[in-house]
């Protein structure tokens, strides 16, 4: 079910008022959607005490989304320092803010501590010692190598450059001890995409049991555990969506028995991106060119700049023609401008007959669609839209433009001279 029948319902009745107002091609955003799926997420795990959604910035990191968040009582799981700047704008601070970085620099870090903090999510054991000061509260990503599969996105654990391997777990958190880290959380991400509910619950169970490992070989308590993002949505039109109820009712049900067995329950920290915001997103184009050699082209106004999925994992979105929905009867590639082959947003498509003008919407971009957008070619990301509760519509991002494109070459001159002759390399020895 590519995109909600209710967001197109909201959606489509605007369409030609939106697009005659801001201009094609645009991503918009469905407020209405992205609450109905936080309030899903807070009802299901209810009966965790303490659960917390870490919305992941980098699946949408517009300050509108973001604030949408802040209000639904969300964190947000921050990886770089630009994440961490947007988090705070729209009021985030200390543990509100998750820092889950790799192969990071001590000015990231010095980041992540200052103006506030955030929960510090370290990546190796060796990072204990890059940090400005010890925190209070800090986390390791874990691991499992092959105890594991992951999936196609992410790649297996055992070829993943992430986390703290099992045999190193256990001393991690002795070394985070021994330099005075008094509290402590266990993290993972195994998976992206995944609609099998029943992976999570094992990625909960799998922490639940580390976490009773750590804690009978060191004697300290865990106050959460987090359970990465990961969760997947139903891309094609015959794709099962991930069923939320049961995974939440499996994953309460097994905190429920770590309590039971130790007498407390850490609590539950989720930090989904795709899940959340995905499925509440569209890329609005319009077709400009349609061409007719080996193969039909109909060509948009926008191109892989706004939407990589497709080119950089070969991923499928959903595409309708609004009006035109009833009858698809020509199979065509439909595609970009860039000068690289794979800027295509479907490949041999039955789609119904497109005309020069027609709007063509490529379905759930509301996750990583325009933030993984690039320059390459020049080309420039579109504008972001979000539709409002009130039904309003309000500009959240402007498009790039080509001041934008310009704006690192303007800059002081600063050169190094060349060295004195005998002092290069060569001659001095
Ligand atoms: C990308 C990422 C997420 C979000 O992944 P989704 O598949 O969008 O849920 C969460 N946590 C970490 C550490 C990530 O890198």
């Amino acid at each position: 079910m590519p995109m909600s029948s209710a967001f197109e319902n909201r959606l489509y009745p605007l369409l030609e008022s939106i697009a005659a107002h801001f201009g094609t091609p645009f991503h918009i955003y469905d407020e209405t959607g992205i609450r109905e799926t936080g309030h899903r997420l807070e009802k299901c795990f209810s009966g965790i005490p303490g659960f917390r959604e870490y919305f992941a910035v980098k699946a949408l990191p517009n300050p509108a989304i973001l604030a949408i968040m802040s209000d639904m009582g969300f964190g947000f799981d921050c990886s770089s320092i630009a994440e961490l700047v947007l988090s705070r704008r729209v009021g985030g601070s200390g543990e509100d803010l998750m820092f889950t970085s790799n192969n990071t620099t001590r000015h990231e870090f010095a980041a992540a501590m200052e103006d506030g903090g955030s929960i510090i999510n370290l990546d190796d054991i060796s990072l204990v010692d890059k940090l400005p000061a010890i925190p209070d509260l800090i986390c390791f990503r874990y691991n499992p190598g092959e105890r594991r599969s992951g999936n196609a996105i992410i790649g297996t654990p055992v070829e993943a450059k992430y986390g703290v391997s099992h045999e190193q777990l256990i001393h991690a958190y002795q070394t985070a001890r021994d330099r005075g880290v008094r509290r402590f959380g266990l993290h993972t991400m195994l998976a992206s995409n995944e609609r099998d509910y029943t992976y999570m619950v094992q990625t909960a169970d799998m922490l639940l049991q580390q976490v009773e490992r750590i804690s009978s070989a060191l004697d300290i308590r865990f106050e959460f555990i987090n359970i990465g993002g990961g969760l997947g949505i139903p891309y094609r039109p015959a794709d099962s969506p991930l069923d939320l109820e049961a995974m939440a009712g499996a994953i309460t049900a097994a905190f429920k028995a770590f309590s039971r067995r130790n007498g407390y329950m850490p609590r539950l920290y989720m930090e989904s991106g795709r899940f959340m915001t995905g499925p509440h997103g569209s890329l609005v184009t319009t077709a400009i060119n349609r061409k007719e050699i080996y193969r039909t082209y109909v060509g948009v106004d926008a191109c892989m700049s706004a939407l990589m999925r497709p080119g950089m994992y070969n991923a499928y979105h959903h595409i309708t023609v609004p009006g035109k929905t009833a009858d698809p009867s020509q199979v065509v590639d439909v595609v970009g401008s860039l000068c690289e082959n794979n800027d295509k947003f479907a490949v041999q498509r039955p789609l119904p007959p497109i005309a020069e003008g027609d709007r063509v919407v490529i379905h759930d971009t509301g996750a990583h669609g325009h933030a993984m957008g690039f320059n390459y070619n020049g080309k420039l990301r579109p504008k972001e839209l979000l539709l409002k509760l009130d039904g309003t519509v309000e500009l959240i991002r402007r498009e790039e433009r080509l001041e934008d494109y310009f704006a690192s070459l303007s800059f002081s001159p600063d050169k190094l001279p060349a060295a004195p002759l005998e002092k290069t390399w060569h001659l001095a020895n």
